[in-house]
């Protein structure tokens, strides 16, 4: 097996705050993206650009995109449903972009209000929006193939659907898509099946990343699964925090400390600093009282000696 290194995407600010019942405060999310980054982590999603009324744990979405792109080095990614939303992440200076297309179309109709076909209308636009923008203002977009594991409200998906998905979102003018376990019901075989499947259709170019969640305790060796498959970038919440509003019974993301901790123990460079990463927890518990964090790693605390993977020698 190969140990090539991993770029963690954490997702918490989006996918986790989302679904919590508390919002938390804007200075606090702020201060919560500054800590991430400085614990080494490089790609963060800080939001989404939705309806306030459907998600007013977002409303200020447009403020954290603006402060997070000050920091320097980090990747600052945002979902967005539609091509308003494009414009305002692009406004607002996002470096990626997400446009989600549920491969189930009841679940796409309940979380974004479209269509497959109203899908890809967007992406297209999408995409000449950005091709539309100067050099150096053109962030990397992402079609996300989400419930790919299955949907709480139609149970599997057809995989032709999700070929075609792919197929499309490609030829709308995405950069990559990337696959999303949503609602917590892939394994192991079925991300290496998924996995191949997709690439074969889109090459493996076009999918490196994979957004999982922990529903049913298998996030991590899904994760593994899909390491194996060659995939370097994966999607994850500090303190295992998420879910998804629109699909009932989806629950918290593959846990951050958790992820990092296995990779690093397993020689492969993260860039994270574990003990500044489980340090951001306090700013969370205090912003959001009530809200339960989950992760083995920050409860039980680091193995004694433990010294994470070799960090590489920097470039010459
Ligand atoms: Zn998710």
């Amino acid at each position: 097996m190969t140990t090539s290194n991993v770029l963690i995407s954490e997702v918490g600010p989006r996918d986790g705050l989302q679904n919590c019942s508390g919002i938390m405060p804007t200075e606090d999310k702020k201060r919560w993206i500054s800590a991430l980054a400085a614990a080494g982590v490089k790609e963060i999603e800080v939001g989404s650009f939705v309806s306030p009324k459907l998600l007013p744990q977002m409303a200020d979405t447009d403020e954290i995109v603006r402060h997070a792109v000050q920091i320097p080095g980090l990747e600052v990614a945002v979902l967005v449903p539609n091509l308003k939303g494009a414009q305002l992440a692009i406004a607002a200076g996002a470096h990626k972009i997400t446009l989600p297309l549920s491969v189930s179309e009841t679940h796409s109709l309940r979380n974004i209000r479209r269509t497959h076909d109203q899908v890809i209308d967007e992406a297209k636009a999408i995409a000449n929006l950005i091709a539309e923008q100067s050099d150096g203002k053109r962030p990397h977009f992402e079609g996300s193939l989400s419930t790919a594991f299955g949907c709480t409200l139609e149970g599997p998906i057809d995989e032709q659907v999700i070929l075609k998905s792919a197929e499309r979102l490609m030829a709308a003018g995405c950069d990559e898509v990337g696959l999303s376990d949503t609602t917590g019901y892939g394994d192991p075989a079925s991300m290496r099946h998924l996995i191949r499947a997709v690439r074969r259709v889109v090459g493996d170019e076009n999918l490196t990343g994979v957004h999982l969640h922990n529903t049913r305790g298998l996030g991590l060796a899904n994760v593994m699964a899909a390491y194996e498959e060659g995939i370097t970038t994966f999607d994850s919440s500090l303190g295992g925090l998420g879910g998804c509003p629109t699909a009932p019974g989806a629950s918290g993301n593959v846990v951050t400390e958790d992820l990092v901790f296995m990779f690093e123990s397993m020689g492969v460079d993260t860039g994270i600093d574990l003990e500044a990463l489980m340090a951001t927890r306090d700013i969370v518990s205090a912003a959001l009282p009530g809200e339960e964090l989950y992760g083995f790693t920050p409860r039980a605390g680091l193995p004694l000696g433990f010294k994470g993977a070799p960090v590489p020698a920097a470039a010459e």
